[in-house]
């Protein structure tokens, strides 16, 4: 079976949460070897029980942190309370945090004030950085480069730029991670730039319970759609969905250092 990593998803939402033993038992019947449970949307409470959920299934892991729609809050108290969540050894990141100048559900100061902190966290803690970026790239870069990037790297996750913004963040030393939005009919401008991301720097994703694949747009996505991103990446770049998934496992076992299963 093809091996899949879906390295961006959220267990904790209220629209899987109640349904995580099916929804992990669906992902590993298609061959989803592990998955990244995302908190960060709302409040703590959502970072505690995506811990919770990776705690109880050997094949989830965590990343805990503050969305950047919600970095109004992340006061010093949040940041005091993720560092005691990212204890636990099934956390293995630090997100998602970044800019979103889309939606500004908090202004600009408050997400770019956040995102720094949370880069200084990273380092701190050891673990990758998940970064949401979005209408907001070239401020990315310069943030990035101001305030270093964390020693053990990071992501682009849900990565919705072009060529030349994935190649700021190639350059920078992200890795690039593509979502359902890539099997969109609309995405030719993202198909472009998956062609760029070298292969030992391309990762897949869900972001469920967001962002469904096509043939599923507009259902609640599951770690389990993975496969349908993966196979369309294959496609734009013309390579084997053998090759890509497996080049896919070592870049999502070496970012997040979990053992490849
Ligand atoms: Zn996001
Ligand atoms: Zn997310």
């Amino acid at each position: 079976m093809t091996p899949l990593v879906d390295t961006h998803c959220h267990l904790a939402d209220p629209k899987l949460r109640a349904d995580a033993d099916a929804i992990v038992e669906r992902a590993r019947v298609v061959g989803v070897r592990w998955m990244v449970s995302v908190g960060a949307i709302g409040t703590i409470e959502t970072d505690r029980a995506t811990v919770a959920i990776a705690e109880r299934y050997p094949d989830v892991f965590a990343a805990v942190g503050v969305h950047p729609h919600d970095a109004s809050g992340a006061d010093a108290h949040r940041f005091d309370e993720l560092r005691e969540l990212a204890r636990s050894p099934r956390v293995v990141a630090i997100g998602e945090t970044g800019l979103d100048f889309h939606y500004l559900h908090s202004p600009r100061e408050a997400q770019e004030a956040a995102l720094r902190r949370h880069l200084e966290l990273a380092a701190e803690l050891d673990r990758p950085i998940v970064i949401h970026c979005r209408a907001a790239e070239a401020r990315m870069v310069e943030i990035v480069r101001e305030s270093a990037m964390p020693p053990r790297g990071g992501v682009i996750h849900c990565f919705t730029g072009d060529a030349a913004a994935a190649r700021e963040f190639l350059a920078l030393g992200f890795y690039i991670s593509f979502s359902g939005i890539l099997t969109f009919k609309n995405a030719a401008a993202l198909r472009a730039a998956a062609r760029v991301v070298p292969g030992d720097r391309a990762l897949v994703e869900t972001d469920s319970p967001y962002l469904a694949p096509e043939p599923y747009r507009g259902r609640v996505n599951e770690p389990a759609f993975v496969a349908r991103t993966l196979e369309v990446l294959a496609r734009v770049r013309e390579t084997a969905l053998a090759t890509l998934a497996g080049e896919i496992a070592e870049n999502a076992a070496r970012l997040f250092r979990v053992p490849a299963a």
